[in-house]
């Protein structure tokens, strides 16, 4: 049996985040990820500026991605607006970004292991981690890092893994010369939406959410894109006008949005496996990084006050989560609702062009402010 202070599962954003904070204050860290780097993944690859002060802080800098400072919003029929973001975001793949943080924590000491986790157990004051590969790990403390959904779910008995989700989501990265390099673009279509972002490569990253329910009247991905998204003139543009880089895109099913636990049978939660925000907002990375940061904060406090006990630990994190995340989780749901429904989106999306101070303030409502360090 392996022995460490604490145990994360899953070493993606707010894992890998969590592991060099921790390190960085002296607390002993392992981390079992199940898939090696660099490897790419389902995103929109727009991470808001707000992470950058506490990434610094951390070692990691994400401005060798590219800067975005405008959005553009398209209905389904192609009626566009763009306007400045407030804050603003940086253009980064899954295959850097995390691999960055993969490095930085090289550098630091922590130790990585490649296995899936298969349960965590809690039993007289602490965690016993088992893998695919036959290993037991114990901790005092275990960070669930493993993302929206996972195996794990179903042994930790999580009540949302029975539910069916009504969403899949495909990426994919093109190539297109005149794709400006500070824009995020989130074009409707029926019964999804697509982002389309310039990412460090230069390649344009292509992600969108659809429904299964007009998904499955086709064939494959390329006559759906084709049929479906391609009713939006400005997508049909784009699909039209860009080159492929990948053989096939990457697609993953069951993306779910139901609200969950930041603390369940005394495990902390972190990132997507505490919530995750409709993609439109652009804030799932932000979030998922400045969960680490809180959950290491009160990990930190565990470990260095004997007055601090697990109830404080616990209640502590899930307080700060919900009054850091809860309001953004909630506007999420709204906007997605709202830019589904043809008819609202179009009143929305002329709403907002006419009234850019109301514009700004929702997408700081989706946001938070810079991290401070
Ligand atoms: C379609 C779509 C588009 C999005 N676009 C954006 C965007 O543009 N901007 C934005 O900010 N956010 C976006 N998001 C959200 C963002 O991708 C997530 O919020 C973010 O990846 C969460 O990070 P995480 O560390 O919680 O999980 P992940 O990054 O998913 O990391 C989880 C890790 O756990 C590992 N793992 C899983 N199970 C196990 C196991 N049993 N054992 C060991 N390891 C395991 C996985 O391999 C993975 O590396 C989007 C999400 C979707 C679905």
């Amino acid at each position: 049996m392996h022995e460490r202070d604490v145990i994360i599962v899953g070493g993606g954003l707010a894992g890998l985040t969590a592991a060099l904070d921790l390190t960085q204050k002296g607390i002993g860290v392992l981390v079992i990820e199940k898939t090696p780097f660099p490897r790419h993944k389902v995103c929109g690859e727009y991470v808001s500026r707000e992470v950058i002060p506490y990434l610094k802080q951390l070692g990691v800098d994400i401005e060798t991605g590219v800067a975005i400072d405008h959005l553009l919003l398209s209905t389904q029929k192609g009626n566009s607006f763009s306007f400045q973001l407030p804050l603003g975001g940086v253009g980064i793949s899954r295959y850097a970004l995390d691999d960055l943080l993969y490095q930085r924590c090289l550098q630091e000491g922590v130790t990585i292991c490649f296995d899936t986790v298969t349960d965590i157990l809690y039993e007289k004051d602490r965690f016993e981690v088992s893998t695919l590969n036959g290993d037991t790990y114990s901790s005092s403390i275990a960070l669930a890092a493993y993302g929206k959904r996972s195996n794990l779910d179903k042994s930790l008995k999580r009540p949302f893994f029975n539910q069916k989700s009504p969403w899949l989501a495909v990426k994919a990265h093109y190539k297109h010369a005149d794709f400006p390099v500070n824009q995020v673009a989130l074009h409707n279509f029926e019964g999804g939406y697509c982002g389309l972002s310039k990412t460090e490569t230069a390649a344009v990253n292509m992600c969108y959410l659809a429904s299964y329910r007009n998904f499955s009247k086709y064939r494959n991905i390329d006559d759906f894109n084709q049929n479906v998204l391609g009713r939006n003139p400005l997508l049909n543009k784009f699909l039209t006008e860009a080159e492929p880089l990948w053989k096939s895109p990457l697609s993953i099913a069951q993306v779910s949005f139901v609200k969950k636990e930041a603390v369940s049978g005394h495990i902390l939660f972190c990132g997507d496996t505490a919530g995750l925000i409709h993609p439109l907002c652009g804030n799932g990375m932000a979030i998922a990084i400045h969960s680490a940061k809180i959950a290491s904060e009160a990990i930190v406090q565990f470990f260095k006050s004997t007055s601090y006990s697990r109830k404080s630990l616990e209640q502590d994190y899930q307080k700060h989560w919900k009054q850091e995340f809860g309001q953004r989780m909630r506007l999420g749901r709204t906007l997605q609702h709202v830019l589904l429904r043809d008819n609202l989106s179009r009143h929305l999306i002329t709403g907002l062009s006419r009234f850019p101070s109301v514009t700004r303030k929702v997408i700081q409502k989706t946001h938070g402010k810079p991290i401070s360090v």
